[in-house]
């Protein structure tokens, strides 16, 4: 039997709006069903964080059980009396981003000449880029040293509600945030930037960087108990959900509590779950767990992510009625020429200078996204393209969202300058897009690849795209 491996982290614990059974969403979701109802249910991300709440699950009568055993571990006499408990919830923010380390370095090669019996050494230029997730939580109340200033790892699975007065326990406090979401996001961009500190064979550019950084509000509970040990007050701060004692000391600290206003938290995002249909005409729209749609009924598009720079016309390349074709989606970023001919950027060719072509499906390589991002930037005005309306069977789910696709967007650009001057100018990460908008682009397999059936010049592994 395969053993079941634990749940760990955080979810966020909702109700479905048609059965108001509860729903469990782990962090990447875009449409869920109702495991009650089996509605399809669409989430809605708001602009400004979301605010979540961590109900505390240590009962007042066990405070004192937790206080007696950690002095007991430390071999200190036991409590004598409980005196007072206060209850409250700290807040953190959870910063969710990819983190690109951008590495240049150089290798020599020796190179041995069997007739002249000599060595000659050759130094290499190679570009490493390395992306991964980032997620981390960071202290938004004040009160450092008391505590934590991070939630670290947990080992257990923490249920996280969205922000509702009803979802506050009988007894809590709400701890005021001092760290405004801006300072939050330098923050952990300088702790990051501590990766640049490189070893001895590193030379060259040498970038790390925060992509497209989510930020959201976790309300987490303490306790802070003061009791009586031998004759004198000493103070201890439990963890909410474990009892853990992570403070203790010899002094009364109730005072330092800042006590937020409601409005704080209420100022903030909510997280919003609906009905996935057609706003235009109701229809029910599938569950592909993709960030676009066309309604089959009425022809309306839904893009499951809010950017003003969409142009809302979706095109596809012209086919071949290959009966294995199958329709890759790409999100084309367009980039203001002035900007691109500044660093003399021909991303993909001279024939196009200001269009980067970003896969909207999952490729987990970089180097391979990079590829074929070059390499379908380049295609990409020779490609024939009518506009589509319907979203038919062999179209792919667009799995990467604009958010996700225009940091990708942005590091191919950081990749492809600094492959070539080895330098990069660190506006480059912030340069803004003019346009962003979507094709998809016919594919069928050869052997161990993909070739696209327009030119048959644009290929990629068939193991890349999981097909
Ligand atoms: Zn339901
Ligand atoms: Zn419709």
């Amino acid at each position: 039997m395969i053993p079941v491996k634990a749940k760990r982290g955080f979810y966020i614990a909702t109700s479905c709006p048609a059965c108001g059974a509860e729903l469990e969403l782990e962090s990447d979701f875009l449409t869920t069903s109702c495991s009650s109802c089996c509605s399809v249910l669409r989430i809605l991300t708001p602009a400004t964080p979301p605010v979540y709440v961590v109900k505390a699950k240590l009962l007042d009568k066990d405070v004192r059980f937790h206080i007696d055993r950690h002095l007991k571990g430390n071999a200190e006499p036991l409590t004598h009396s409980l005196d007072s408990v206060r209850k409250f919830y700290f807040p953190y923010w959870k910063i969710d981003a990819i983190l690109l380390r951008l590495r240049h370095r150089k290798e020599t090669r020796i190179n041995y000449n069997e007739e002249t019996n000599t060595e000659t050494a050759t130094d290499l230029k190679k570009v490493e880029t390395m992306l991964s997730p980032y997620d981390v939580t960071i202290a938004a109340g004040g009160l450092p040293e008391i505590i934590p200033y991070s939630l670290g790892e947990r080992p257990e699975y923490v249920k996280t509600m969205p922000y509702s007065e009803e979802h506050l326990q009988l007894g809590f406090e709400l701890l005021s945030i001092e760290t405004p979401w801006q300072d939050a996001i330098t923050k952990a961009n300088r702790a990051v930037e501590q990766l640049n500190h490189i070893s001895a064979e590193e030379s060259g550019v040498n970038i790390s960087l925060l992509l497209r950084p989510v930020l959201s509000l976790i309300n987490f509970p303490y306790f802070l108990a003061e009791a009586n040990v031998r004759g004198k007050t000493r103070s201890f701060v439990l963890d909410g959900l474990t009892g853990r004692i992570v403070y203790s000391c010899s002094d009364g600290i109730s005072e330092q509590l800042q006590i937020a206003d409601q409005q704080q938290s209420a100022e903030l995002g909510r997280l919003g779950v609906e009905l996935h249909r057609c706003r235009n005409c109701g229809e029910q729209l599938p569950d592909t767990r993709s960030y676009v749609y066309i309604c089959r009924n009425c022809q309306q598009l839904t893009v499951l992510e809010d950017c003003p720079e969409l142009n809302r016309r979706i095109l596809s390349v012209q086919g071949s009625a290959n009966v294995d074709e199958q329709y890759f989606p790409f999100w084309m970023f367009r980039l203001p020429a002035e900007q691109m001919n500044v660093f003399r950027i021909r991303f993909g060719g001279s024939e196009n200078a200001g269009a980067i072509c970003v896969p909207a499906f999952r490729i987990k390589n970089f180097e391979a996204l990079y590829r074929l991002t070059r390499r379908i930037s380049c295609a990409m005005s020779k490609l024939p393209m009518f506009e589509s309306r319907e979203l038919k069977e062999n179209y792919l789910p667009v799995a990467v969202g604009i958010a996700e696709a225009g940091a990708l967007a942005h590091v191919a650009l950081m990749r492809e300058v600094v492959g070539k001057t080895e330098e990069l100018p660190r506006t480059l990460a912030d340069l803004p897009f003019e346009e962003v908008s979507l094709f998809y682009a016919p594919f069928h397999p050869e052997s161990y690849f993909l070739v696209d059936s327009c030119l048959g010049a644009v290929t990629f592994e068939k193991t890349l795209a999981g097909v």
